[in-house]
């Protein structure tokens, strides 16, 4: 980077730190500066990230040694549509607070920690196979308006730079505006989601590999109803990434 440009960041961060000072705005503790949405290095170890062992479909991880590759007894009764989920983090009580503030309070600065969780975790793997493109689980376009962005866009767009794969708005859309999931039994969420996707008009996904991006997986409700949509237009291979999973 040149000098000029360089002075002009350190002109642009001071501007931007005389708003939020450069302490992190969870713990109001530690330093944290707007390069690292404003979250310390002590409040980040709080995030668990996902290693093996974990089941090859649903991506539950396992305590303990397990070599065999095997599918869970949930994903076995679930019946889920995509052929594998996989994600960076364990939803926990640290990234259930950074995503809320993120989505409902609009704490924009969150969104670079969480998309670089999301890349971190997703570029490698992604890189060992062919794949046509991401695509964004929807927000209806009530929701979207209120809420102003749609937080599984704006994180593929983090994970398309990176890998170079196109995020492929165009293909599904959600046309009934499910509530809120989370006081919703495993059952109750499958049947609210069952209906509330569709194909935007006429769409040949014939033999397309794609990855399908969420912020969290909870039961894999709402991923496997767009998984189910995007397979009936002829996807081959779909995979779900999100940022944190239940389990
Ligand atoms: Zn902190
Ligand atoms: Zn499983």
């Amino acid at each position: 980077m040149n000098v000029a440009i360089q002075r002009a960041w350190k002109v642009i961060d001071a501007g931007l730190n005389l708003f939020y000072p450069p302490v992190c705005q969870l713990c109001r503790e530690q330093r944290a500066t707007y390069d690292e949405s404003y979250i310390c290095a002590v409040c980040r170890r709080k995030a668990r990230a996902i290693e093996p062992p974990f089941c090859k479909k649903c991506g539950t991880p396992f305590e303990g040694a397990i070599t065999a590759e095997f599918d869970c007894n949930e994903c076995k009764d679930a019946d889920l549509k995509f052929d594998s989920a996989r994600a960076a983090v364990r939803v926990n009580a640290f990234i259930l607070d950074v995503v809320h503030k993120y989505k409902y309070a609009r704490w924009s600065w969150f969104e670079k920690y969480l998309g670089d969780l999301l890349v971190n975790a997703a570029s490698w793997e992604l890189g060992t196979d062919h794949w046509d493109f991401i695509v964004p689980v929807p927000l209806h376009s009530l929701k979207r308006r209120e809420r102003e962005f749609n937080q599984a866009e704006r994180l593929a767009g983090y994970l398309s730079r990176a890998t170079k794969i196109p995020v492929n708005n165009s293909v599904l859309e959600r046309v009934t505006p499910t509530q809120s999931q989370t006081r919703l039994t495993r059952q109750e969420r499958a049947e609210n989601v069952r209906k509330a996707f569709a194909l935007r008009g006429k769409v040949d996904l014939k033999g397309k590999n794609i990855v399908l991006i969420d912020d969290i997986l909870t039961t894999g409700a709402t991923t496997s109803a767009c998984a189910a949509i995007l397979r009936k237009a002829g996807a081959a291979k779909i995979q779900v990434w999100t940022v944190a999973r239940g389990g």
